[in-house]
């Protein structure tokens, strides 16, 4: 399932992006953890804010996570790093392929530290490119683009 909102507003339900502003109620009970209490825009607060009868009370600014934060979240962690033979899946669906030339990486490390690279390196490394990439294509959307470009990592 992929959601491309993070929340949504607590009064008038409309969706909040990520990376993007929103507003909390500065009275701390307004906020639980079960329930997180979150609004799209001051006007918003104000309605919570006159219903709950807050007296002195106020909207505080917050920054919603980007995606690729809110899904580097526990909950969709990927938990298990599969063989590299088999073509492992996250939740999601995305392919879990090996990202690296294996053979110009072990060149590479053999070239410049004489060292050997372990079969594991380039699973480590794939995801490490996989996570930059994540991060690369929230600033590109951003930018309201459909290409990504070596300017956003
Ligand atoms: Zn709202
Ligand atoms: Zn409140």
């Amino acid at each position: 399932m992929d959601q491309n909102f993070w929340r949504k507003c607590v009064v008038c339900k409309k969706e909040i992006n990520f990376s993007t502003k929103y507003y909390k109620c500065s009275v701390a009970s307004c906020d639980k953890k079960r329930a997180p209490a979150q609004f799209c825009s001051v006007d918003c607060w104000g309605l919570h804010s006159s219903t709950l009868n807050h007296k002195s009370a106020w909207a505080e600014e917050f920054h919603s996570p980007s995606k690729a934060e809110w899904e580097s979240t526990p909950k969709v962690r990927i938990v298990s790093s599969k063989p590299s033979s088999s073509v492992a899946k996250n939740t999601e669906g995305i392919p879990e392929d090996i990202l690296v030339v294996v053979s110009k990486l072990k060149a590479y490390v053999k070239a410049s530290a004489d060292l050997n690279t372990s079969g594991d390196v380039s699973e480590a490394l794939s995801h490490i490119i996989r996570r930059e990439c994540d991060r690369a294509i929230v600033n590109a959307k951003a930018d309201g683009r459909k290409t990504l470009m070596g300017k956003d990592f």
